[in-house]
């Protein structure tokens, strides 16, 4: 697994500017000036300044004690494969790791290569998978990919981005995850947390996930590409909380500008 590089490159922070799409974004980001635009982080009297090397280090420490995130916990539990994870991410499509993890793990202990996922029929993956959200179009999905890794692909799905996203359903978030779990690419995968928490440091300034992506393939030392998926997942949804973050025991909160943060426990 290629997650948990921890070189200390140095930050680049220089001024930006990204695409000004408005998509849906953390309530609190509502208010920003300005959307789209990166800066550095704005300076506060009661803050340090902004170190995205040892910000990520003080959250390496503290998501320790907390689970995975579905994909990394799949791979370390030997479904490794970019096919496996492509499967994994697609089952997590707004679904909890709760849910999704222990699903995945069913449908990859009955088949976890492309010949053994298409010899089952959708209704035989729906139902293993019928705990996920939106288990049916899933299954078509998943089918779908499984035949075509099978007839085109020879079993086995290229590590390559425009690949992955021509199926149907896979966007850049999955796409980059598998490939950086799978295959060591350097690809930074936005989910909600990723794109609430980078936010709320003031590290970026972005209205949607897509935003976010553009504005840390600009700024984020590559080094940190896939292993910030890794440490934000797991800190977003005990720390960084989408609603009443927990600032007042936050090992960030020296760092942290708090944007649009108005209800800290
Ligand atoms: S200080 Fe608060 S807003 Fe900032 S990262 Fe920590 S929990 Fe999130």
């Amino acid at each position: 697994m290629t997650s948990t590089r921890n070189s200390r490159t140095s930050s680049r922070r220089a001024p930006t500017r990204v695409s000004a799409r408005t998509v849906r974004q953390p309530p609190e980001l509502e208010q920003l000036p300005s959307p789209g635009v990166v800066a550095e982080p704005p300076p506060r009297e009661d803050k340090a300044p902004f170190d995205i090397d040892e910000v990520l280090g003080r959250i390496r420490e503290e998501v320790r004690h907390f689970a995975d995130a579905a994909m990394f916990a799949l791979a370390a539990n030997g479904h490794d494969s970019l096919f496996e994870q492509l499967v994994a991410c697609i089952l997590s499509i707004r679904t909890r790791d709760e849910v999704s993890l222990p699903v995945s793990l069913a449908l990859l202990g009955r088949a976890s290569t492309p010949d053994a996922l298409a010899r089952l029929t959708p209704d035989e993956i729906d139902d293993i998978i019928q705990p996920v959200t939106f288990h049916e179009p899933k299954a078509r999905q998943l089918h779908a990919i499984a035949v075509r890794t099978r007839d085109e692909f020879g079993g086995t799905l290229p590590c390559d981005a425009q690949v992955l996203q021509s199926f149907k359903g896979v966007g850049p978030k999955c796409a980059h995850l598998a490939l950086g779990i799978a295959c060591g690419h350097e690809a930074i995968s936005v989910d909600i947390h990723v794109h609430r928490v980078t936010n709320r440091w003031g590290y970026v300034r972005a209205r949607s996930p897509e935003q976010t992506l553009a504005a840390l393939e600009t700024q984020l030392p590559r080094a940190y590409w896939v292993e910030i998926n890794r440490l934000l997942v797991p800190f977003g949804k005990h720390v960084c909380t989408g609603t009443r973050p927990r600032c007042s025991t936050c090992p960030v909160l020296k760092y942290c500008r708090q944007v649009g943060v108005t209800d800290p426990r």
